[in-house]
């Protein structure tokens, strides 16, 4: 039976989503001998509801940033499924997303695999073309070609199928009959993408859900009922459906998931829920984070400048998230050492933040503390070891 996110020897992280903070479906895949990322990007959703991203939310986005690059330096294989901005990193980007700079020498060492020019806009070709001209090599297009464990489709239509319009690339991974599927983008609205996913088989499926946000006017009926009927129909062919991305930036599109996964009783998740631990739809609750945590008006223009931060947020968007019910922290977090090593600056941040306030059951700590199992204070929550924590210094005598 296929449970949690290890399943023989492929692993399947999701690094980037919705429902973890920021746009994008960044993924990394360990197999064997090879580790591959996929999409490598994010983007904070430059205005929605009147208002620029919440620094809370740059706070987040800030950290999967760091993380990405971090996945990068030991990445094998970098998957472009297309050039967005949430799915590459960019020559220019905005004060929100990632950079090629940042990148560059990850990318340089990495096998990369890459959506061709076909049917993609002057934007997304120019974006391509900068990221060549960085790594000082051609980018190949491999769309509808096989390399050992990874498949790739031919384009398919970013969204609602239209002449010429913009396209991505789907991405197969199988190792030891495993089947992980990467639909990036495509939004449940073309039957020949949804058709070409179930002829590929898939264990695990991640596939960005549909705009709802977008899909107000009347004729947008018929695209709702589309990816509704396609959703249904995935959910009951794959053993886990992740639906996440442009689904997840509107709260009608978090009932809509669950209205899915209740009517058919399947194993339908959002990113966060695969990585078993709680959402944080921020794209979605930003009018509310505004209310909470009103922001000086120049905010956003000092943060570009690189004269203001975000830390009185980042430590106030947590305390708000858990006070508003948004989030539910592990039971063990007030005694737990891991809260006294961040409290006294002595371990980073990233810990309690994607483990102990999110309650993450994949915390090797909170897994032996239920076994009974002795696990020392100066173990971290992917279980590795951090000896510096409980070493005192020096006598001085
Ligand atoms: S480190 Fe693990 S056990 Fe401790 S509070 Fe965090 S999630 Fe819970």
């Amino acid at each position: 039976m296929l449970d949690h996110n290890e399943i023989g020897n492929m692993e399947i992280r999701i690094l980037a989503g919705e429902s973890l903070g920021v746009r994008g479906l960044a993924t990394v895949v360990s197999l064997k001998n090879r580790k591959i990322l996929i999409d490598p990007g994010i983007a904070l959703g430059w205005m929605r509801h009147g208002f620029l991203p919440h620094p809370f939310q740059v706070a987040v986005g800030f950290e999967i940033r760091k993380r990405l690059v971090r996945e990068l330096a030991e990445a094998t294989d970098v998957v472009f499924s297309h050039f967005d901005g949430d799915h590459c990193p960019l020559a220019a980007p905005n004060p929100y997303q990632l950079g090629i700079r940042e990148t560059l020498d990850g990318l340089k060492r990495c096998r990369i695999w890459a959506k061709g020019e076909s049917r993609s806009s002057f934007t997304r070709q120019g974006r391509r073309n900068a990221l060549a001209a960085a790594l000082g090599r051609d980018l190949p297009e491999v769309e509808e070609s096989v390399d050992g464990p990874l498949a790739f489709s031919s384009d398919v239509p970013h969204g609602v199928p239209r002449n010429g319009s913009n396209t991505v690339m789907m991405t197969r991974i199988q190792e030891e009959g495993v089947v992980f599927v990467h639909a990036s983008d495509i939004q449940l609205l073309d039957e020949p993408a949804i058709e070409k996913i179930l002829e590929w088989k898939p264990d695990i499926l991640l596939v960005s859900g549909p705009p709802l946000y977008h899909l107000d006017s009347p004729v947008s009926k018929a695209l709702r009922r589309l990816a509704r009927a396609n959703a249904v129909r995935l959910a009951e062919n794959v053993a886990i459906l992740v639906i996440d991305h442009h689904l997840l930036r509107s709260t009608e599109g978090i009932s809509w998931l669950e209205d899915v996964r209740q009517a058919t009783g399947r194993r339908v998740e959002c990113a966060a829920s695969f990585m078993q631990r709680q959402a944080l739809f921020l794209e979605a609750w930003r009018e509310e984070l505004y209310r909470w945590m009103p922001v000086e008006d120049d905010w956003h223009e000092c943060y570009a400048a690189g004269v203001e931060g975000f830390e009185k947020y980042r430590i106030e968007g947590w305390r708000m998230l858990i006070e508003q019910g948004r989030i539910q922290p592990c039971a063990w977090y007030p005694v737990c050492p891991i809260k006294g090593f961040t409290d006294d600056s002595r371990l980073e941040r990233f810990w309690v933040e994607n483990y102990c306030l999110v309650g993450n059951r994949r915390c090797r700590r909170l897994q032996m503390e239920a076994r009974g199992e002795f696990h020392p204070d100066e173990m971290l929550p992917d279980g590795s070891i951090r000896p510096e924590l409980t070493q005192t210094g020096g006598n001085d005598d």
